[in-house]
């Protein structure tokens, strides 16, 4: 993959990322907003500011291309999330498309730096194998997000609709999955943390986009949001559970993508409970499950060879012993349906009807 991963779809130039000042503090606003550093987010949204002296307070200076909401109609509610719902929204004189993400939180001084610093993180994120954020705004308690809109919703919708998904679809997903996890892993270093089917978009190019990463270290900064946010430990990875990563951050990530292919060839979470007619007791049962007992595997009279062994490369519960992103393009998996010209296009606008022809 090329370096800097420029996705072709990026409508609007976004400012890039001004050099550090650390000795800016954050400070409110007089219009609710904050200040963090050189990032302005208020309810117009975050500006790039630049300062000409330092000690002084940073004089505000918005560098172009700023999308308000004031400049946006909203079409309709397209998703829920824990966090809020999203909208489908049109630039009112571009007549482009975004999705408008709105995160309802109460948000603590002291994580104002914190926030402004991952909404930062992601407005820079330019690749085409993750979701474009455009800006981001905090007003009253919301935070709002301009995305990219994604016409296909996420790989949960559309795996409630066809159930399963067969290996050939699977590994060209796979595949563009990897290349977002490699561009956010190894060249922004950014983990996800959230990595599940709902944070998996597709549209109707056939293309598939990961979202939502860094909206999981906002949410996990934010008070009162523990049990909303508990929905989200079904991917996580045994040593993010327990909370010994063991300098194997990364990894975390991985863990989640095995069990979301396992759940999309299988068409059920991998983990079932012990007792299958009564469900989970509460979530700390899967947790413990998930730690104590092996990691779940891909029955290898269902699926080829090069697909359980792929999978066992993701769910190995030891995160040293876990491939890279980078080692898991490279797979035999990934590249065994080379041949058959995959069209996730056709796949995803027919709601996987074009089965058939695999
Ligand atoms: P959680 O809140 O636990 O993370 P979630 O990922 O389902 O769950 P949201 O991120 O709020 O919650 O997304 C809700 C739904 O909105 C998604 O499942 C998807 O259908 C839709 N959605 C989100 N972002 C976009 C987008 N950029 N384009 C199109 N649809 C989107
Ligand atoms: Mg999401």
């Amino acid at each position: 993959m090329k370096k800097g991963c420029l996705g072709p779809n990026l409508k609007l130039t976004l400012p890039l990322p001004p050099t550090h000042h650390p000795s800016f503090p954050t400070f409110l606003n007089e219009g609710g907003g904050f200040i963090d550093e050189n990032l302005l987010v208020n309810a117009d949204g975050v500006l790039i500011v630049s300062q000409t002296e330092l000690g002084t307070p940073p004089p505000v200076k918005a560098l172009d291309n700023q999308l308000s909401l004031a400049d946006i109609d909203t079409i309709k509610v397209i998703g829920k999330g824990n966090g809020g719902i999203v909208q489908l929204v049109q630039h009112k004189w571009t007549n482009q498309f975004f999705a408008l993400k709105e995160i309802r939180m109460t948000i603590e001084e002291p994580m104002h730096k914190q926030i402004a610093r991952e909404l930062k993180i992601n407005q820079s994120a330019q690749c085409p194998y993750v979701v474009v954020y455009y800006q981001s705004f905090y007003n009253n308690g919301v935070i709002s997000i301009i995305l990219e809109y994604m016409d296909g919703g996420s790989l949960e919708d559309f795996l409630s609709i066809v159930k399963t998904i067969p290996e050939p679809y699977l590994a060209a997903i796979c595949k563009q999955v990897l290349k977002g996890l490699i561009y956010l892993h190894h060249e922004k270093h950014i983990i996800h943390r959230d990595l599940k089917p709902s944070n998996l978009l597709i549209n109707h190019r056939g293309e598939v986009k990961i979202t939502d990463f860094g909206v999981s270290a906002i949410m996990e900064t934010t008070s009162g949001l523990a049990n909303t946010f508990i929905g989200t430990y079904i991917y996580m990875s045994p040593e993010r559970i327990t909370g010994n990563p063991g300098g194997y951050n990364y990894r975390s990530d991985i863990w989640s993508l095995g069990l979301i292919l396992l759940k999309c060839a299988t068409g059920k979470f991998p983990y079932t409970p012990p007792d299958k007619k009564e469900g989970w007791e509460n979530i700390y049962q899967l947790i413990e499950v998930i730690v104590e007992k092996p990691p779940p595997s891909a029955p290898s009279d269902q699926f080829s060879l090069e697909f359980c062994s792929f999978i066992s490369a993701c769910l190995q519960k030891n995160p040293k012993d876990r491939k890279s992103a980078q080692d898991l393009v490279r797979h035999p998996f990934i590249s065994m349906y080379d041949d058959l010209d995959v069209d996730l296009s056709a796949y995803f606008s027919n709601g996987g009807s074009t089965l058939s022809t695999i």
